[in-house]
């Protein structure tokens, strides 16, 4: 008899006992691919057998009047890219797949998914939960990449997976940006070339915070001002928020050394909202 007294423990004899010898990294997407995208397919071949990428569109992570509709689909430019950066399994559901009845069960994000992006865009992080632990019973991967780029949502899925003893472990990777800062993002491309230009208002308040913590800044509505300061010379960029907050529940970062704080922000530039953040302590403060 195997006995195991720890979930590692556990995986360990049933992986061994099922015969797994094929460790699956998994990416999931909305399409419309970038380079940060290859970023997190490059660090998931690093660990994985196999790289599995989902490409879905997921309607319920979008509230009433967003960009569903034209948020872009370039299917088969990405299926190139996919292919020629080393994905082994791309997964494209159809919406009626994933979704073939309403829903009686879903995820929620509780306190940490109504902050933030959670109350500008109120349900998001309740769908974007639920299509991620759906893709996970699909995929069954041993491990899953996503992006700091969102960072609450990367929290979240971690607190998700940590919470209800998900067997797979998340690795969050950095952001890939332009080389004048601007974070890439599928939804750069509806940016008009004036429009791209005031993007740049974003990483460049984060810059402002970032410099600030640097400096030695540790109060942390003084950081917020550097940052906003930024953001008022760029009148037509219309801010969400500019915050300072604890990295894993995103509560207002209220002061103390041993706070993991990151800068985070979200903007409307012309129709499209962008966000961006920077971690302020780095992993060797932790
Ligand atoms: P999306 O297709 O926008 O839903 O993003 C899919 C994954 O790619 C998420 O984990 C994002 O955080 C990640 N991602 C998006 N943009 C970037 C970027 N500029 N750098 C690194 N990862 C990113």
């Amino acid at each position: 008899m195997i006995r195991a007294s720890t979930i590692a423990d556990l995986h360990g004899s049933l992986a061994e006992a099922r015969g797994h010898r094929v460790v699956i990294g998994f990416v999931p997407t909305m399409g419309a691919l970038h380079r940060g995208h290859v970023s997190l397919v490059e660090r998931a071949r690093r660990d994985a057998d196999l790289v599995v990428m989902s490409i879905f569109v997921n309607p319920r992570q979008f509230g009433p009047g967003e960009d569903f509709t034209r948020y872009p689909r370039p299917i088969k430019s990405d299926e190139r890219i996919a292919s020629e950066c080393g994905v082994d399994v791309l997964f494209t559901p159809l919406t009626s797949q994933m979704y073939p009845a309403g829903p009686v069960v879903t995820i929620s994000s509780g306190d940490v998914g109504a902050r933030w992006d959670g109350k500008v865009r109120p349900g998001h992080f309740d769908g974007v939960l639920t299509v991620v632990a759906k893709l996970f019973n699909i995929v069954r991967p041993g491990f899953a990449v996503f992006g700091q780029k969102d960072l609450q949502q990367a929290a979240l899925v971690s607190a998700m997976v940590r919470d209800i003893d998900m067997p797979l472990s998340v690795v969050v990777a950095p952001i890939v940006r332009e080389a004048d800062g601007l974070a890439m993002s599928s939804r750069n491309r509806f940016l008009t070339p004036v429009e791209r230009l005031r993007a740049l208002a974003l990483s460049r308040a984060l810059a402002a915070a970032r410099s600030a913590y640097s400096d030695g800044q540790r109060d942390p509505r003084a950081i917020e001002a550097a940052g906003n300061a930024v953001l008022a010379g760029e009148p037509e960029v219309s801010v969400d928020y500019f915050a300072v907050v604890d990295r894993n529940t995103f509560e207002s970062a209220t002061g103390g050394p041993t706070e993991k704080w990151a800068a985070i922000t979200a903007a409307r530039v012309g129709k499209t909202r962008l966000i961006d953040n920077v971690l302020l302590s780095q992993a060797d403060e932790d």
